[in-house]
């Protein structure tokens, strides 16, 4: 096993931001999937994780000597509390090119923040990760990546009896939301300030110069996160749970739960069954993320100005800004899914009538703004429509007269608009069958196949159909809530 030369910055803050953590060794740890690619990639060995958490394994104990988990707190559901990886660690940090990435494990066992948790996570649920991140690395959208899942060979009690599993992941950095909230509500100011320095070097090093440095991160984040926000809207991704501990300072999607893609347009679709009152509903993205960076300003505030009202003078003026900052990024997000390349009166108005209308109309989401570009077939394609194709004509006539082609609005479309999304019931049905892979290997190629397919989708083909079609009402109310983690 070659050593990889992990890094281990994060370590330089004071000690109450991580504690040291091992994973658990297991007899006969099983490889479900690795991302063979991505491993070449980092100069990672085949095989790497099997041998973090086996018994018998020959990495050298160094490498794992300084394994941690993060210290952070966060709001969750709007309520505060201590949280911190209670069942994640990082085994150091990994430099490729100019970027560094944290190495991290989840389900390895617990850590000192696990509370009464058990540290564990079902094969189903790492899988489901794995599968979701690799896609939305698929649609270019940022987004911590998969190294791999493997199954630990125990079954964990959730719903029922369930195969844990390990899973890999790669991100620029698991500095969050709540890292912040934790160092200003249980450290001191001097620790606050650490973390921003340490935060600023690492993500965002062009704030070092700034007058104000806390407001300029802020700034920073704030505009990483809307195009991230914006970036979901337009493949209508729903994360499920926005809560400051899974939002990331870097702008990357993370921590994969009961996420799903919209298949319907409706503006309230939520997937999370924990998520009742719709707080993270599809609509609510952007201001929700408003919510959560006016969690990160306040425990910012010892450090934009000593003085405190002077300080949340600065602060108000910021947070006053955000909403304007994220209508101009949304509105020129969706403006593009119909090729325009400007925000404007004429693009905004006729977004919000199509919008109108699929709602009215309960159309498919991915496949109405596909069908603009590519010649769907009957029975996916909403463009039938007496309302929609009343709409097209508009969109068609004003379009032509703004100097906008119908080529200039393919090229536009074609790099925005997926044809293919990770539609929930096929992810449901993948992950229904991974506890026969063994007996069954071509189940596991139907996985690797739909890995494919989503690592391209952008490209329409008429092979793609089943892809393409929503689920039946039957297949939608059966996906509706999630399982356990
Ligand atoms: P999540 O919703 O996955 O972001 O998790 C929220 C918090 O609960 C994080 O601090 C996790 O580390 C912790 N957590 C979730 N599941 C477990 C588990 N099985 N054992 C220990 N901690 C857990
Ligand atoms: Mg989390």
């Amino acid at each position: 096993m070659s050593m990889l030369n992990l890094e281990y910055t994060y370590l330089n803050l004071p000690a109450s931001f991580y504690s040291y953590t091992k994973p658990l060794r297991f007899q006969s740890p099983q490889l479900l999937i690795e991302n063979e690619a991505l491993l070449a990639n980092l100069n990672i060995p085949q095989a790497y994780l099997n041998a973090l958490i086996s018994v018998d394994t020959d990495v050298k104990s160094v490498e794992l000597s300084r394994a941690f988990s993060q210290a952070y707190a966060g709001h969750q559901f709007g309520h505060f509390t201590m949280l911190g990886d209670g069942r994640a660690l990082v085994i150091g940090e990994i430099i490729k090119d100019t970027e560094r990435y944290d190495l991290q494990l989840k389900g390895s066992g617990p850590s000192a923040y696990a509370r009464r948790g058990d540290g564990k996570a079902t094969a189903k649920a790492m899988l489901r990760e794995y599968l979701i991140s690799e896609a939305m690395h698929g649609l270019k959208i940022p987004t911590s990546r998969s190294i791999g899942v493997v199954a630990t060979g125990e079954t964990m009690m959730r719903e029922r009896q369930e195969p844990a599993a390990v899973l890999g992941r790669i991100m620029k950095s698991h500095l969050r939301v709540g890292t912040f909230e934790y160092a200003r509500y249980f450290l001191t100011t001097k620790d606050l300030e650490a973390l921003l320095h340490y935060a600023v070097d690492r993500l965002y090093p062009r704030c070092r110069a700034a007058e104000n440095m806390a407001i300029e991160f802020i700034v920073s984040v704030a505009t990483n996160q809307f195009k991230l926000i914006a970036e979901w809207m337009r493949v209508g991704f729903i994360h499920g749970v926005m809560n400051t501990d899974n939002t990331a300072l870097s702008g990357e999607t993370f921590d994969y739960g009961p996420c799903a893609f919209m298949n319907q347009y409706h503006p309230k679709t939520v997937f999370s069954s924990i998520d009742t009152q719709g707080r993270y509903a599809f609509e609510q993205q952007g201001n929700i993320i408003q919510w959560n960076l006016v969690r990160l300003t306040e425990a910012l505030l010892p450090l934009i100005e000593p003085d405190e009202s002077r300080a949340i003078a600065r602060a108000k003026t910021l947070i006053q800004s955000f909403d304007q900052e994220w209508a101009e990024i949304y509105n020129l997000s969706m403006a593009k899914k119909i090729g325009f390349n400007v925000a404007d009166s004429t693009s905004k108005l006729l977004i919000a009538e199509l919008l109108a209308l699929m709602q009215l109309h309960e159309v498919d989401y991915t496949n109405t703004f596909a069908g603009l570009s590519h010649a769907l077939p009957d029975s996916i394609n909403p463009w039938n429509i007496p309302a929609l194709r009343t709409w097209r004509k508009s969109w068609n006539e004003t379009a032509e007269a703004q100097g906008y082609t119908m080529e200039n609005r393919l090229q536009c479309m074609a790099a925005v608009n997926p044809v293919v999304i990770p539609r929930n019931h096929i992810v449901e049905s993948l992950l229904s069958e991974t506890g026969q892979w063994e007996a069954n290997p071509e189940k596991k190629q139907r996985f690797q196949e739909a890995l494919n397919i989503w690592s391209k989708p952008y490209f329409f083909d008429s092979n793609l159909i089943f892809w393409m079609t929503p689920p039946t009402q039957e297949d939608n109310i059966g996906h509706q809530t999630l399982c356990g983690t």
